[in-house]
This record gives structure tokens, sequence and C-alpha cells, in this order.
């Protein structure tokens, strides 16, 4: 008997036919002998939804009271899920996070999870029960339910897997598997028949948005098996794993983020500690910073500019604003009109001219490159915005054709 943990996202739940059909597959699993665990999201836009009623009461509402209010949307679904695998005849528990144990940091809005209670689950398999859980909500050491951050319901699923040894945990979404790009936008984009953690981990953070990041993270840490598939189409999807044979290319997937600012700190002093002052700060609000580049410092001073989320940007303008004085810079630049386009795979950095192809499609297609960024598996050239589907569609046919 296989342990198998379940994920579907919010659009696989979206509606009452949606539902009954999340029950079909979880139904099939079970029957196929198999012990089930299910983690469910917010039905559709429900938590955007949620977002835009609280912004109506109060734009500044406090972490807490934001995820008191998020975290609901995810109950809805288990709740609602659970019923329709009742009226299916099956033994099914729904289960809240803190029901479960799934203990987290302080942090309202973006929390982690730190470990989660078997006893609960545990006994409502042993009486072969179905459980469904709610995905992207936690319960931290106050007893105050937390949130783990957009699209945090991956993470929720990949935790529970690695928590109970799970034989195999499938995210169950609206595209059939992993794409050398997003399908939507480049038609040429081929599916992966495997992809590895890491190559994953960068597609994710690039802004491939098919999984959440730190669900990622957690999966290569716990080495949880992985599947993404589509809800709505029984076939395989795209495992994720530690070691992938690489076909024709050395390259796994090209992605686009537009969801990124960049911010320079201007007339910084040119003295040590500077950086580690203006990164130590970001650091304790939990800003996550990526390219970072330091410009060759004039006779008294420098500049220092880095890439962050956009949806950061006023905190991290706050958080330096504040120290103004004792960071002794001149003044804050912001340039929220720029994208990200980056090249992954493991074998990107140790295949000779695979850089040069890239930067070659991007003057081919007349495009600027303002600051280019490396890492052991990925390339990312951040240019305008304007310009990212362009780039998108030019970088990816350079290395995996047009598709015919
Ligand atoms: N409902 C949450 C969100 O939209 C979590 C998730 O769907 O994973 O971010
Ligand atoms: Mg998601």
């Amino acid at each position: 008997m296989s342990l198998i943990v379940q994920k579907f996202g919010g659009s696989s739940v979206r509606d009452a036919e949606r539902i009954r059909n999340v029950a079909g597959i979880i139904a099939d699993t079970y029957k196929a002998g198999n012990q089930v665990m299910v983690v469910l999201s917010a039905q559709g836009d429900t938590t955007d939804d949620l977002i835009e009623k609280a912004r109506e009461i109060n734009p500044r509402a406090s972490r807490r009271e934001m995820d008191m209010l998020l975290s609901t949307g995810e109950q809805i679904s288990i709740a609602l899920c659970a019923m329709a695998l009742e009226g299916m005849g099956l033994p099914v528990v729904s289960l809240a996070a803190w029901q479960v144990g799934v203990h987290t940091t302080g942090a309202y809005s973006d929390s982690r999870v730190q470990r989660i209670d078997s006893e609960r689950v545990q006994r409502e398999l042993d009486k072969n029960k179905i459980v469904l859980v709610a995905g992207f909500q936690g319960v931290n050491r106050f007893g105050d339910v937390t949130t783990l951050g957009r699209g945090g319901s991956d993470t929720s699923a990949v935790a529970l897997a690695a928590a109970f040894g799970a034989d195999l945990c499938q995210i169950y979404t609206d595209v059939d598997g992993i794409y050398t790009t997003d399908p939507r936008v480049v038609p040429g984009a081929v599916k992966l028949e495997a992809i590895t953690y890491d190559e994953m981990l960068e597609l994710a953070s690039q802004g491939a948005q098919v999984l959440h990041n730190r669900s990622v993270e957690l999966a290569k840490k716990y080495r949880v098996n992985l599947e993404v598939l589509s809800s709505l189409e029984r076939k395989p999807g795209t495992k994720v794993k530690e070691v992938v044979k690489m076909e024709k290319t050395s390259i796994a997937g090209v992605a686009k983020d537009t969801s990124v600012a960049r911010i320079a700190v201007v007339g910084l002093e040119h003295n040590p500690g500077v950086a580690f002052r203006v990164f130590s700060l970001l650091g304790r609000a939990n800003i996550n910073v990526d390219a970072i580049i330091q410009s060759i410092g004039r006779d008294t001073s420098k500049d220092i500019s880095f890439t962050l989320p956009r949806a950061d940007v006023e905190e991290a303008m706050r958080v330096l604003e504040e120290h103004k004085s004792s960071l002794g810079f001149d003044h804050l630049t912001v340039e929220d009109k720029i994208a990200k386009i980056s090249i992954v795979g493991a074998g990107v950095m140790n295949t000779p001219g695979v850089a040069a192809r890239m930067f070659e499609a991007l003057y081919d297609a007349n495009i600027n490159i303002q600051m280019i960024n490396t890492s052991e598996i990925k390339i990312s050239v951040l240019i305008d915005e304007e310009d990212a589907v362009t780039a998108l569609r030019a970088v990816h046919a350079k290395f995996f054709g047009n598709g015919d």
C-alpha cells in the first residue's frame, strides 16, 4: 500500500463540477488501494477576492487579520470536497491546519512550516479515511492562523509528503506538466518528461509559476518524489527529481519574470560594511534580493543596485529611507518597468557557448540587456518590460526551435 499526497490548485476546484472531478481522481486513487492525503487550494480567484474585500475595508489591515481572512478560502475547498466524497460513499475527513498541527514560524502572511504533528492524520489514515487538509495555512506558537505566502498550498502538500514519508506527491494543476517555457505565451513550448529539483527551483523563482518555489526546496531537501500533472486530462505529467537524463539540449527551459523591480541606492559612502548594512536591513525586513550590482566606487561614494520582487518595493524603500542618515546615501531610484528572462539547465555553465547563444537571440531581436546575472544552472538578463514577450520567444526559439 502506498501513501500518496495529491494537491489540487485553485482552478482545479473552481466550481462544483471541478470539485466533483477532483473527488473522482481522489476516489480512483483510494480505490486502487492507496492511502490518500489531499491538500486543496482556495477555489478559483477566492484568495484575490478576499484580498480585495479587505482593501475595501482597510487597505492597511494587519498581516494577522489578513491571514485570518485568507485562510478561510482553503477551508471552504476541503469542506466542499469532503462533501463530494461523502456523497460517493467514501470515508473522508477534512482538517484545518490547526487540527493537523501544521506548526509554522510566527511571521504572518509568509510563514514557514517548522514541523507537522502526525497523530491526528495518522489516526484518520489508520481508520482508512481519505484525509483532506487545508493548504496554505498553519498555526504559530501563539495559536494563531498563519499563511505560507501566495501559492503556498504546494508547500503544504510537499511538507505533508515529507512529514509522512509519502511515496509520491502529485501536484494537480490546469497545465499538464512543466514546459520548456510558458505554453500560453510561446506556442512552441515543449512538455518535459522530467526535470531536476534545481532546474525546477530556478524556473519557479524565475517566474514559471507552476510550483511555489519553497515547495521545490522542501522536495529537494527531503527527496520527495514530485509529479506535476493536469486535473483535467488523465495522462502522465512531469516528474521532478534529483537527476534527469538530458536530451538534445543542455537547457531545461526559459523563463520570464515581470514581477521584478530594481532599486538603486545612489551615493553611498565608499567604506567597508556599507553593503553589509544595506542588505542586512533588507534581510531583517524579510525582503528577498536577487541580482546585485555595485558600481565601481567614485572617490568618495558608490552606488548599489539590486533587483527584488515588485511587491516588496514599498517596504524596501521605507526601510532604506528610515536609515538614510546612518547608511549615508544620497537618494534612491526605482525602476519597475523591467523584466527578467532566464535560461535554466543543469549544464548551463559547463556548456560552452550557451550564454553567447542567448545573447545572440536577444541581439537578433534588437533587445538591449541592462544587467546579467549567472549561477551554476542559470543565466538571467534584465531587460525592458515591453520587450519581455519578444525576448522570451526569441530565446526559446534559439534553443528549442519554433515548435514546427
Ligand atoms: N490560495 C492561496 C493563493 O492563492 C494559496 C494557493 O493557492 O496555493 O495564494
Ligand atoms: Mg499555485
